[in-house]
Parts: structure tokens; sequence; C-alpha cells
């Protein structure tokens, strides 16, 4: 007699071997047997047809704050997400003393875009260790299962105050920083994160703290981190700003890599057409340190940036001169020089060909988003390239004659970044690469949020563009992400792991379209996201989510590395 079986779906285990059919029996929040199950249970769901998966990891996540007002931490399981990593880039709220919230409050609010109102009247500030945080989300009733990391900023700020955001740490600041990265891993932390990036401020215009540090305070935190021997380094520093900045990366790298003999999470991978290598020699740096022997990985999104925009009033094109000095004419002459021949020669030439910029050049990445007129929404969702070749005329020819037919009220869209699908397929396929970079509760204002990173993957890249075999997908987006983190009994279902499960129908899952709420503490406004075509999420044996409604129950988690 079980507790529940989930029985005749096609199960996907997480280790990238092929899928098979069989039922999956739990009790007491671990699996107890896959195959032909004919034992009986408390509750049995008919999975037929449907695809079974171990829990999504989503290893990059911003919850710090929201799980205090939002113990499911939506709309995470929604999509299948079973658990989550929290404190990434260096950010965390503990440890804390009462002096220092509202300098940690201040990061937040700056470097994750999350309202200060309510930071302020929803963090409970019931603890001043990484020790007693934990204790105090224990006490709390969770969705998920809750993984943490011990921020670089908040350990400075602990140790130095309002100097750690001022100046190089000295001796016995050091120490005291070693102290307290020492107290986080010993109560449970899953590794250690810092922060370089340049672009990363408080709101009171200073640099985060961790941007302070030196290279023996670099050193010395990430050998804490081995002398525990569990959990990782994560990392985080941005696109290349200047020479001086790619040279102090570079020694950050060796020295946390020399120094921590633990796993480290660097590089966010990204195809952008303005730095067409850029994904490229990053890449490259992630192998060659594994070459050295290093335990070295980066991460990559699965969200394409869409940008979408009319021959009205878009400055997207400004890049190109010969659009920029078409789009600043007043609209009838721009109209009567769109129609002029030897101006469509140029601006067809000026649009496709050139230096690299952060336009993609590409007509076939080009699509009609929405049509103004109902004639022609037949063409919604075409290419630019697919349209012109279906009407033999040229692509510039298709855009302006399907915009002036419209009185420049076409919505075209275009894909600014993940959109050159070559690169992104060796992205993704990189085994030195983690899948997801969600920022899950960060970024709150943003109408294209991350919780859905996995629905992406699993919907846009591996069914409709057929990327790569869902097995391998569903390693990426679980076991890949357990093993690096060490959280050892997730991440695969196999007999005796905990029972964190992922049900989804393989043909029909998707996002839905991003949704305005107000229900932040405070009333302030974020973007939520539901998806369709997922029937169960179940974390620790309990059904937590079914056909994205919350069952009530909170059988989530604090995970501990030791
Ligand atoms: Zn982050």
């Amino acid at each position: 007699m079980y507790d529940l079986i989930l029985k005749g779906g096609r199960i996907y285990d997480g280790s990238g071997m092929p899928s098979f059919l069989g039922d999956v029996a739990i009790s007491n929040g671990r699996i107890e047997d896959i195959g032909r199950i004919n034992a009986s249970a408390d509750r049995v769901l008919d999975v037929g047809g449907l695809a079974v998966a171990p829990g999504i990891i989503d290893f990059h996540t911003h919850f710090d704050a929201q799980l205090w007002w939002d113990p499911l931490a939506s709309s995470s399981p929604e999509h299948g997400v079973t658990s989550v990593v929290m404190g990434n880039c260096g950010l965390t709220l503990t440890p804390c003393k009462p002096e220092s919230r509202d300098a940690l409050i201040g990061t937040f609010v700056r470097v994750e875009a999350m309202p200060r109102q309510s930071l302020q009247a929803g963090i409970p500030w019931e603890w001043t260790s990484h020790k007693e945080y934990l204790q105090a989300l224990e006490r709390r009733p969770l969705g998920l299962n809750v993984a943490t990391l011990v921020g670089h900023c908040a350990v400075r700020q602990y140790a130095m105050g309002e100097a750690s955001v001022e100046r190089e740490a000295n001796e016995s600041e050091i120490a005291e920083m070693e102290d307290l990265v020492r107290q986080g891993m010993a109560a449970g932390a899953f590794g250690f994160s810092t922060n370089s990036n340049q672009r990363h401020y408080r709101e009171d215009g200073k640099p985060v703290a961790s941007r302070f540090a030196n290279l023996d305070e670099i050193a010395r935190l990430s050998r804490v981190v081995g002398e525990s021997q569990s959990g990782l380094v994560q990392f985080t520093h941005g696109a290349f700003a200047s020479p001086e900045h790619v040279a102090r990366i570079g020694q950050w790298y060796e020295t946390i890599l020399k120094e921590t003999s633990r796993p480290l999470i660097g590089e966010s991978i990204r195809q952008s057409w303005n730095e067409p290598d850029l994904w490229r020699k990053q890449l490259n740096d992630v192998e060659e340190r594994c070459r050295q022997g290093y335990a070295a990985y980066a991460m990559t999104g699965t969200r394409r940036s869409m940008r979408r925009w009319t021959l009205k009033d878009t400055s997207r094109l400004d890049e190109i001169p010969a659009w920029k000095n078409l789009m600043t004419l007043p609209l009838d002459l721009r109209k009567e020089r769109f129609r002029d021949p030897q101006t469509r020669i140029e601006l067809g030439k000026a649009t496709a060909e050139g230096k690299p910029i952060n336009f993609s050049r590409r007509w076939d990445l080009i699509s009609v988003k929405k049509a103004a007129r109902a004639e022609n929404q037949i063409l919604e969702g075409k290419s630019i390239d697919e349209l012109a070749r279906s009407q033999s005329k040229s692509p510039i020819d298709a855009l302006l004659d399907l915009a002036l037919a419209e009185d420049l009220e076409t919505t075209f869209e275009d894909i600014a970044a993940q959109g050159d699908e070559k690169a992104v397929k060796e992205i993704f396929s990189s085994p030195h690469v983690l899948l997801g970079q969600s920022d899950a509760g960060a970024h709150v204002a943003s109408g294209n949020p991350g919780f859905g990173y996995a629905t992406t993957m699993l919907a846009y890249w591996v069914r409709d563009r057929r990327i790569m075999s869902l097995e391998d997908a569903i390693k990426k987006l679980t076991f890949l992400p357990a093993s690096i983190f060490g959280i050892h009994d997730r991440g695969l279902l196999r007999r005796g792991m905990a029972a964190d499960v992922f049900v989804f129908d393989p043909a029909e899952i998707d996002l839905l379209p991003p949704e305005k709420v107000e229900d932040l503490p405070e009333g302030a406004p974020r973007y939520i996201q539901h998806a369709k075509g997922i029937p169960y999420t179940i974390v620790n044996g309990s059904v937590l989510m079914k056909n994205g409604a919350h069952t009530g129950v909170f059988p989530g988690k604090v995970l501990r590395s030791c």
C-alpha cells in the first residue's frame, strides 16, 4: 500500500536515458518504486499520455524576500519548479545586524528591482545569522524546497558596516567574513555567491559591497567553501565593460577556482547580435577551465528577447542611419519616401548588410506580430522572409507594402537575443552550461518574467524547434543542477529519491501571457505568468499544484547541504 501512484505516464527520469512507460509509487515523501506497479495506494493519478519527470530545480532565483509574504513562490510551481536556490549574485538578507537592514534592502531595490515599500513591509527580520534565517524560514509554510547561498554583500556589510561599500577589508575584517561564511556553510548553505558586476549599485548610488573585495578576500572566502567539502561558488560579473574589468574578472575566476576546489558557476552566456563572437569565446573559456581540471560551469537563459515596434514611432531601427533619417521625418513625408523605389533599395541594403549591431539584420527573424487590418490577420506570425517569398517580392518591399497598407500601424517583432538558433543549440547543448537564469522573485516589474524558463525550454526549444531531445532537456533542468549544487536526493526519479515530480503534456505545455497583479506588500505591482499543459507539480510526495491551481498544502522543506 503506497501513498500515491502515478499510473501509466512516460517517465523521463532525469538521467538523460531514454524515456519509458511506467508507474511511479510514492510513500512518505519518497519514491518507492518505478515500473509496472500493481499494488494499491491511497491515491492513484492517471497520467496516461503525460510526461513524468523530476521537479525542475531553479538554481538562480532571488526569492530571499518574496518567500516571507508568498510561501508558494508564485509563479514558479506552476511551471513544474519544485526546488529553488536563492542568495545568488552576492545578495542575501542574512547575516544582518539590525542597523544594516536598510542597507541590504537598498541592494535588492536597485540590483534586483524590487519595490522598497514591499521589502520594508514584508521582511520580518527574525534573524541575524544564516542559521536563524533558515530556522525562521522553517517556521513558515513553504510550497517548494528552498536552498540558500551565503551572499558576499551581506557578509561584508555585517563585518564592516558602511565601510563595506567604501574600501578594501583589513585583516581582522576578512577573518570575520571567513567566520561568517563558515557559519553559513555549517548552517546548511549550498555555497557562497559573489558579484563584481560594474553595473550593480545600491539604491544610494554606492557600488554593492562585494565589488570592493580584493583578491586576498576572494581567495580566503572561496577557501572556506572548499573546507566545508560541500556547495559551490556562484560568481556574477556582468558584461565586459572595459579592458580593466575583463582583466579583473579573469583574476577573480583564477583565484576562486584555485582556492575553492568546489564547482563554480560563472558566465552568463547569451547569443547577441552586436557581439556575434562573444558567446563562443565564453563557451571556450568555460571549456578551457574544465580542461585544466576545474568543475566550472556557465549558465544561460531560455527566453528570447523580443522587440515589438511599428514604423509609425519606433526607435528600434535607429542604429541604421538610413532608417533613423526616415523615422525622424514627419509622417506624410516618411510614407512618401517609403514608397520611393530608390529609397527602398537603399533601405533594404542598409538593413541586411553592415557591421554587427543590436538588431539582427535578418529578415527571417522579423515577423508580423499584429496586423492592423482584419484582412491581414492571416499574415500574423509569418516572417518577412516568408512574406516576401509568398508574394514574390523583395523583403523590404514586403515589409513596407504591408506597413503602408495599414497606415504604418502594423506591429512587427524581432529577436534581440537568443535568436540565432545555431548558436543557441551549441550553447544549450554544452555540458558546461546550466539552463535557467530565471532571476525569479526579482525584476518584478518586467513584463517578461522568468518563472517559466523550463516551460519555454520544453515548449519552444524542444517541441517546436527540436533543438535537443526531451530526455536531454529534462536532465539539464533537473539532474544537472542537483548534481552541481550537491542536492543529492533530488533531480532524479529513482527509488529512494525525494518525490519531487513534474507531470506535463509535451504536446500542450506552454506559457500563457504575463499578467500584471498588485499582490506585493503595500499593494505594489508585479508580473506573474501562468502555464498550460502542466497537470501536476508534486513536492515531497504531495500534490502542490493541480492544473495550475494551488491545492492548499505546503509540503516544501528548507534544504541543507549538511
Ligand atoms: Zn541574479
